[in-house]
C-alpha cells in the first residue's frame, strides 16, 4: 500500500472547464459583484427550487446573516443539534442569542422532533425566547423536516435549515420530492437554507456560502444585510439619507445614492469564487451520483466487518447527495482506541475525520451552560469515524479503505 497516493477523507474535483471560468473572470472588468455572483445565485435558487439565492463569503456568514435577517438577538434562542460543526451554534451567539443544544439520533446523528421539543422546553425553563429551530442535515440527509417544519409553525419558530452538508438532497416527505434549500413557506415565522461551498463540501468554490429562500421581505433582508445594509432606492418610510441627493430632478433615484436602515455586514463573494462554484454546479449531478456510488461499495465492501464496523444508518425521508461516509465503528469492542485507528489508517495512507466532537462540550459552551446532558450525541460521537469520500476515488479505493480498516481494526 506505500507506493499508493494518501486518501484524503475529502478532496474538491477541480477540471479545466473550473479553471477556464476563473481566468474569463480575472480577465474580465468584475472581480467582485458581477456576473458571475449574479449567475450563480440564479442557478443555484433555480437548482434548489428556492425563488431566490443570495451568495456570500461561507457557510459562516451564510448562517449569521439568516439569524440576523430573522432578527434574532439577546434573549433569544436557536435549537442547535449538539452534532454540528461550530459554525451553526457559534453564529447564532455572534448574533446576541443564547444557544439551545438538542440531542441527536446516536445512530443517523440527525435531530429529531423528540429531542428539539426537549430543547425548547429546557430554553423555555432558561427564560429564554425561543425564535428558531437549525437542524442539520448531516452527511447529507436530512433531518425528519416535516416533523420539525410542523413543530415550527405550531411554536410559531422560524425554520434555518443548515445544508452546509446537502447541497443536492432531495426531501422526500413531500410529494413528489423538493430539494433542499426550497424551504418550508408554510414557517410564517420564516424558512431560509444555508449551504457552504468550502472544498471539503459537495461543491466547491474556494471559500463560498449562500442563503436561500422564497420570502421576498425576508430575502431582501438577507441580500441588504450581506452589502453592509446598503439600499440603492430611497425608502422614504424614514426619512432619506439626503432628500436633496435621493432624487434627481425627475424624482426618480440618483445612481450614486445610497441610505441605510440598519447595519450590515461585508458578507459578500468575490465573482472569483462564484465563477468556481458556478462552473461546479454544473457538475453536481455527477458529483452526486459518484459519491452516491462510492457509498453503495462501502455498505458491500464494509458489510464482512460487521458488526465491528457499519456503514452509515439511513433515513428513509430524504434521497441523500453524500457529503459524509461517517462509518460508525464499535472501537470499544475491537479494544482499539478512535484514536490509534486513525493513526494505523493514516500509516496505511487512509485520511479519516471525526464529525464531530459535540459542540456543548466546547469549552466556550461548558462555560456558559455547564455540563449538559446529551446522551445521544456523545453515543454517536463515540462511534463515528469519517471514511474517504470525494468523486475522484476509484472504485478500487474502497477496497483499499475496507482492507485498511480491518488491518487496523485487528
Ligand atoms: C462547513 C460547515 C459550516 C460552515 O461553513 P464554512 O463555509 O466553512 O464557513 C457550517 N455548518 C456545517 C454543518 C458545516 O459543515
Amino acid at each position: 500500500m506505500a507506493n499508493l497516493p494518501f486518501l484524503p477523507y475529502g478532496r474538491q474535483s477541480v477540471e479545466e472547464d473550473d479553471i477556464a471560468a476563473v481566468a474569463a473572470v480575472l480577465r474580465g472588468d468584475w472581480l467582485t459583484q458581477g456576473p458571475a455572483v449574479a449567475g450563480f445565485e440564479r442557478a443555484l435558487a433555480a437548482r434548489v427550487g428556492a425563488a431566490q439565492a443570495v451568495a456570500c463569503a461561507n457557510g459562516t456568514a451564510a448562517l449569521r446573516l439568516a439569524y440576523a435577517a430573522l432578527g434574532i438577538g439577546p434573549g433569544d434562542a436557536v435549537v442547535v443539534p449538539a452534532n454540528t460543526f461550530l459554525a451553526t451554534a457559534s453564529a447564532a451567539r455572534h448574533a446576541g442569542a443564547e444557544v439551545a443544544f438538542a440531542d441527536v439520533d446516536p445512530d443517523s446523528g440527525l435531530m429529531g422532533v423528540a429531542e428539539a421539543e426537549a430543547a425548547i422546553a429546557r430554553a423555555r425553563e432558561a427564560g429564554w425566547r425561543v425564535r428558531a429551530l437549525a437542524p442539520v442535515h448531516y452527511a447529507g440527509q436530512t433531518a425528519p423536516m416535516d416533523g420539525l417544519a410542523g413543530l415550527a409553525r405550531a411554536e410559531g419558530l422560524a425554520l434555518v435549515e443548515d445544508a452546509c452538508h446537502a447541497v443536492g438532497t432531495v426531501d422526500l416527505s413531500e410529494d413528489g420530492g423538493t430539494p433542499v434549500g426550497a424551504g418550508r413557506p408554510e414557517v410564517a415565522a420564516g424558512s431560509l437554507t444555508v449551504f457552504s461551498f468550502h472544498p471539503v463540501k459537495t461543491i466547491a468554490a474556494g471559500e463560498g456560502g449562500a442563503v436561500t429562500g422564497s420570502d421576498p421581505a425576508l430575502m431582501a433582508r438577507v441580500r441588504r444585510l450581506c452589502n453592509h445594509g446598503m439600499m440603492r432606492e430611497p425608502q422614504a418610510g424614514e426619512g432619506f439619507a439626503d432628500p436633496e441627493a435621493a432624487l434627481d430632478a425627475e424624482g426618480k433615484a440618483n445612481p450614486w445614492y445610497y441610505e441605510m436602515a440598519e447595519p450590515g455586514f461585508n458578507h459578500r463573494l468575490s465573482d472569483i469564487h462564484a465563477a468556481l462554484v458556478l462552473s461546479q454546479l454544473g457538475r453536481l449531478d455527477r458529483f452526486i451520483e459518484r459519491r452516491a456510488r462510492l457509498m453503495a461499495l462501502y455498505a458491500e465492501r464494509l458489510s464482512p466487518l460487521a458488526p465491528l464496523v457499519r456503514p452509515p444508518a439511513l433515513v428513509p425521508w430524504c434521497r441523500p447527495a453524500w457529503h459524509l461516509c461517517a462509518a460508525r465503528i464499535d472501537f470499544d469492542a475491537a479494544g482499539r482506541s478512535r484514536s490509534a485507528v486513525m493513526a494505523a489508517l493514516r500509516a496505511l495512507g487512509v485520511g479519516t475525520q471525526v464529525h464531530y466532537i459535540p459542540v456543548h462540550r466546547q469549552p466556550y459552551w461548558r462555560r456558559r451552560y455547564g455540563d449538559l446532558v446529551l446522551p445521544g450525541a456523545m453515543a454517536h460521537y463515540a462511534h463515528t469515524l469519517s471514511l474517504p469520500l470525494f468523486p475522484a476515488m476509484a472504485d478500487g479505493d474502497v477496497d483499499r479503505v475496507a482492507a485498511a480498516l480491518e488491518r487496523a481494526l485487528s
